[in-house]
């Protein structure tokens, strides 16, 4: 199996993982309740997304 000549160096590590940090969830205000929700997601307190009731929840 092909194995590394040269160990790489720690600025060429490092500069690979530059990219690797993860980005934090961004929620927004539910207009229905005021509840934080994710974009493009029904809200998991009250359940609408668009204006309806998407998922069941009684109230
Ligand atoms: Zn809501």
């Amino acid at each position: 199996m092909a194995v590394p000549k040269r160990r790489q160096s720690q600025a060429r590590g490092r500069k690979r993982r530059a990219h690797d940090a993860i980005t934090l969830p961004n929620p927004s205000a539910c207009p229905q309740c005021g509840e934080a929700k994710m974009p493009h997601r029904a809200c998991p307190s009250c359940g609408t997304y668009q204006g309806r009731q998407a998922l069941d929840k009684e109230e």
